[in-house]
């Protein structure tokens, strides 16, 4: 039984250096991991310390972690003695930033969430894709895009919109049109996974237009403001999230005279501009970050279609690792 592989698997939601924890019992025996690293848990027998592995690593030897509670209790402040200060602040950017989105009282957020290996079976209705992307990304012309190419395939989720309908639309194709009263209902009835305005119109994705997508056994993808990822994490969509950021050229440039390398499609960005994509590449990956499956870095719309693409069939194929709460 001793021998018998553990099946315990956590992703990781915090950075963790050992050598820069004085909590740990021995800083040379932990085991450092990254967000977003899984690590299989080879034994659980203490209450602080557990032993794990990082998947993917060839080294055979386990290390020390923090063991959830643990860490947990140290999120809450209930610990004060180990001084893991880059926590600390990173936590505290996140509630500064994150407003209601933030999660204080759900300890979960911070420490490790437990994971299981997860393929889409042929019966079954196919995974939500979700972009969210930085500033730049044009997440929504790289979903229209890779849809057109494959339509029987692929299907975004049709809106809602108070606009009026133009002679060439049709109800329930472009949009589902809708009056402001109905906008209201369903807003209060908390219909829509987001909604905005623009031009004094409202507009809005349903979740009932994610089923309607999935009950035709096609891949629904949806770009959404990072905040409905909350709404979106449920077995029931069990959303692959992918991270769109523009590749921003590095280093300081004149004024104006800056492009993306390798004819990218950002055209002339001034240095402010570039400051600002990095900026919000930096903030959604601080708030949204451990919610992340994967990070497309996007050259040009070209290329960022064709590994879009390569990421979704792989999607219908492979095994991804999953909260266990999805598959139990
Ligand atoms: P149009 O009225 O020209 O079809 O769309 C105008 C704009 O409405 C779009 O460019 C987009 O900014 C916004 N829009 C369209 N669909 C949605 C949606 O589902 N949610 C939100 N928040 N905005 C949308």
């Amino acid at each position: 039984d001793r021998f018998r592989e553990s099946k315990v698997y956590m992703r990781a939601l915090f950075d963790y250096i050992p050598l820069e924890d004085k909590a740990t019992p021995c800083q040379e025996a932990g085991l450092p991991f990254t967000r977003g690293d899984i690590l299989q848990v080879v034994t659980q027998d203490d209450p602080t310390w557990w032993q794990a592995k990082r998947v993917g690593d060839s080294n055979l030897r386990a290390g020390l972690i923090p063991s959830k509670q643990f860490q947990e209790s140290y999120f809450n402040g209930q610990y004060i003695a180990g001084l893991r200060r880059s926590f600390r602040l990173s936590r505290k950017d996140r509630q500064g930033s994150a407003g209601e989105g933030s999660d204080p009282g759900d300890p979960d957020f911070m420490t490790y969430e437990e994971v299981t290996r997860y393929q889409q079976r042929p019966n079954e209705r196919p995974r939500l894709v979700v972009l969210i992307g930085s500033l730049g990304a044009r997440i929504n012309e790289l979903k229209q895009r890779v849809i057109a190419e494959n339509p029987h395939r692929y299907a975004v989720a049709v809106p809602h919109t108070t606009r009026p309908k133009k002679p060439h639309e049709k109800d329930g194709v472009e949009y589902h049109f809708v009056t402001k009263q109905q906008f209201d209902v369903d807003t209060l009835n908390n219909k829509f996974i987001e909604h905005g305005e623009y031009k004094e119109n409202q507009y809005g994705t349903s979740i009932e237009a994610i089923r309607s997508v999935q009950a035709k056994n096609k891949m629904c993808i949806v770009d959404v403001q990072p905040e409905a990822l909350k709404r979106l994490r449920t077995a029931e969509f069990k959303p692959y999230v992918i991270f769109v950021k523009p590749r921003v050229p590095e280093g300081r440039r004149r004024r104006s005279a800056a492009t993306s390398p390798g004819g990218g499609d950002h055209g002339r960005l001034t240095d402010e501009d570039i400051q600002e994509m990095r900026q919000s590449a930096i903030q959604i990956d601080q708030q949204y970050g451990h919610l992340v499956d994967r990070i497309l870095i996007k050259e040009d719309s070209v290329s960022a279609c064709a590994e879009l693409r390569g990421i979704l069939e792989r999607l219908e194929k492979e095994s991804f690792w999953v909260p266990v709460s999805w598959v139990r």
